[in-house]
């Protein structure tokens, strides 16, 4: 009998923090394939270099994984309303996800920095959507402070249910590998994910399912960048819109993530965030959000500084897909705008303009 994936929470119900009776409001989140990236392993030396594509997830992001247990359990306890801060692909989750559960959900998003492509998600769910005259950090401010004295439920991932559902990703690495890898690499924005991640290899190993953690590499961009300066970035700037976090939820969470895995916080460029995008979707196959190649990149940036040893297994997260925010696509090396040639519809001119000659 062919197997049709149930979602998290069903795959994973044993390992989860939600009881059985509890009502599950799942859009089939999670199952995302483990992409073999051959031209990535040889970029950085590495022995094989495999992308965790969460970008097949439901509306395009890992944000679904935590989105189903957040919503559901806020069903279980009778909410009528979820709102998030989102610098957006937590909007267009929750707002899918509400919609699935036929409750009403509240996105606070920066006024300005949110791709088109996920604003049109939360809009087509019917989220009642309030851009902020501020940043995400002043969103995530505003969403709490509603919570905490208004009937609505926070869906952000300083819910630990959040995390909870995330750390699934971890463990679909390991069922699919039989082990953990030597690294995992993620981008940090408010560094649920990293932290999730570490969440779920520290129970394999804790349950014996793995006989080691890998070490967690966690990559931010340059302007947004408090991992690596150490305090929080008052005014976090990048093109990478999705991890423009100066002030991050998951901070201590994410340390110690880090000191147990023996791991490191790094950032990258937005150039060289660009270049890693476009060498993603051109030697890779794999068209990401520009936030999502931060992994990547900062692997190759210290896989340069002799960071990566040959022999080496890494799994990467590519977080999001890359029609959520494809503008960044169209645009060449030098930022100039790449347009279709118009050619006349004739064979021989046609076959002139590709450089063709005939056989
Ligand atoms: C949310 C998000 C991130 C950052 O994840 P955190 O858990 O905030 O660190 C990275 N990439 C994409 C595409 C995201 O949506």
């Amino acid at each position: 009998m062919a197997h049709q994936w149930r979602g998290v929470i069903r795959e994973y119900i044993d390992r989860l923090d939600i009881s059985s009776d509890n009502p599950v409001i799942t859009l089939g989140e999670g199952g995302t394939p483990l992409v073999e990236a051959p031209a990535l392993a040889k970029l950085v030396g590495a022995e094989r270099v495999m992308l965790k594509v969460e970008g097949m997830n439901p509306t395009g992001s890992f944000k679904d994984r935590g989105m189903t247990m957040a919503v559901s359990k806020a069903v279980g306890h009778g909410a009528q309303a979820v709102i998030a801060a989102s610098t957006g692909n937590t909007s267009a989750s929750a707002a899918a996800y509400a919609a699935a559960a036929g409750i009403k959900s509240v996105v606070l998003v920066p006024e300005g920095k949110i791709s088109l492509g996920k604003l049109s998600q939360a809009v087509a769910h019917k989220a009642q959507i309030l851009q902020v005259q501020g940043n995400f950090d002043d969103c995530l401010d505003l969403a709490r402070v509603l919570s905490e004295n208004y009937p609505v439920h926070l869906v952000n991932s300083v819910n630990p249910d959040r995390i909870e559902g995330q750390k699934t990703g971890a463990f679909e690495v390991v069922d699919a590998l039989g082990y953990a890898p030597d690294f995992h690499v993620l981008p940090v924005g408010n560094a649920g994910n990293y932290s999730a991640y570490f969440k779920g290899y520290l129970e394999d190993f804790n349950e014996g399912r793995v006989k080691a953690i890998p070490k967690m590499w966690g990559f931010q961009a340059e302007g947004s960048a408090p991992f690596t300066f150490g305090n929080p970035v008052k005014n976090p700037e990048t093109i990478a819109t999705a991890i423009r976090i100066g002030n991050p939820a998951s901070y201590d969470l994410a340390l110690s993530a880090r000191e147990c895995s023996q791991g490191q916080f790094g950032f990258a460029t937005d150039a060289e965030i660009l270049w890693m995008h476009r060498f993603l979707s051109q030697e890779v196959g794999v068209f990401v959000e520009p936030s999502s190649a931060t992994g990547a990149a900062g692997l190759f940036k210290h896989s340069k500084m002799g960071e990566v040893p040959a022999g080496s297994t890494v799994v990467i997260t590519v977080t999001g897909h890359g029609l959520k925010d494809p503008m960044w696509a169209l645009k060449a090396e030098d930022g100039s705008d790449i347009e279709p040639t118009s050619v006349p519809n004739n064979a021989a001119q046609v076959a002139e303009q590709l450089g063709l000659s005939k056989n």
